[in-house]
């Protein structure tokens, strides 16, 4: 039995570790894919106190080591269901194993948000990514293409740049959602278009690889063909927290109803980082997530 099970080992996560091993709790950290979470996607993190342009992968492997210290049991699974035990206790089913917990943390954070077009499952890593770093490389010298206004979309249309031969930005409002001082670099790139008022109503493919996007104006409706061989979708992110099974709250998106102290509908879980209902969802928040969350679940063992 542990004392506390945390669910993502993101930032929120791997602090929440840190604090629960260091109150001397037992603790699992369980984590579906890489420890780190989305700042693995980042590639230079300018606004994070102390570490200026420090890489998002330094950034993770800096926590995690961290975290090691403390000695955490740490396993590489996915969490398939939660259901409550009748003393209060909770029942965690992963890929490959059931576990016994006093109290849990979810840290699992958000997940691309998809456009649900047909096609856009196949040509996955085949001309679509929804990730620049990860992916910008397979594009040097290509025609590309980024769809969103967002910082996400603005700050990966910047990086792909220096890579592809040119980057169309496509928006479907006249207006980005990003910040002013990063448009400002955009507009200062020669290789970067700006396509405004426009979604994307198909992708084409050739020999199962993207080919072209067909446009279609907001305004007025009319469809135009755009020759890429990338598209990276940066419309935001949702959370994905199915696996709760109505346990806990959710809000009309699917974000954990939880405050500051990471308190959800449920005493014994606890909610930090991206996953929950929060204004602000950046790595300061997320350290201070877990922290809280921690915190929260320690009181409440106690
Ligand atoms: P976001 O700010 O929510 O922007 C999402 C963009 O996608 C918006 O421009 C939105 O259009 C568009 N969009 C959403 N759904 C769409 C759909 N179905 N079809 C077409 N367009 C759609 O998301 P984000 O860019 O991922 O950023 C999330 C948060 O992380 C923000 O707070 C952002 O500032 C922050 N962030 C910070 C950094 C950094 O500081 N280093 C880097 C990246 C992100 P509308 O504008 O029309 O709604």
């Amino acid at each position: 039995m542990y004392d506390i099970t945390i669910i993502g080992a993101g930032v929120a996560g791997m602090t929440a570790a840190i604090y629960a091993r260091r109150a001397n709790k037992k603790v699992l950290l369980l984590e579906k894919k890489t420890y780190g979470g989305q700042i693995l996607e980042t590639e230079t993190i300018e606004n994070f106190p102390s570490l200026p342009h420090i890489k998002g992968t330094e950034l993770a492997q800096k926590i995690f080591t961290q975290v090691k210290e403390f000695n955490p049991d740490f396993k590489y699974e996915s969490v398939e269901n939660i259901s409550k035990n009748d003393d209060n206790t909770f029942k965690i089913t992963t890929d490959s194993n059931e576990y016994q917990a006093k109290s849990i943390i979810v840290a699992t954070g958000t997940d691309y948000r998809k456009l649900g077009l047909p096609l856009e499952a196949e040509l996955t890593g085949n001309g679509v990514s929804y990730c620049a770093t990860c992916d910008g490389a397979l594009f040097k010298d290509k025609a590309i293409a980024v769809f969103g206004g967002g910082n996400s979309a603005l700050y990966s249309a910047l990086y792909l740049s220096d890579i592809a031969s040119k980057v169309y930005v496509i928006h479907r409002r006249d207006a980005f959602r990003g910040d002013a001082a990063l448009v400002s670099k955009l507009e200062a790139k020669p290789n970067i278009e700006f396509i405004f008022n426009n979604v994307i109503d198909e992708l084409k493919a050739s020999d199962n690889k993207l080919s072209s996007l067909i446009l279609k104006n907001t305004q007025t409706e009319e469809k135009s063909e755009l020759e890429v061989s990338g598209l990276f979708i940066e419309i935001g992110r949702a959370p994905k927290n199915d696996f709760l099974n109505s346990l806990v709250e959710l809000d009309n998106d699917g974000y954990i109803v939880a405050d500051e102290t990471g308190t959800t509908s449920t005493p014994g879980i606890f909610a930090a980082g991206d996953c929950r209902t929060k204004n602000l969802r950046q790595i300061i928040t997320a350290t201070s997530d877990g922290a809280s969350a921690a915190s929260s679940a320690i009181k409440y063992l106690s």
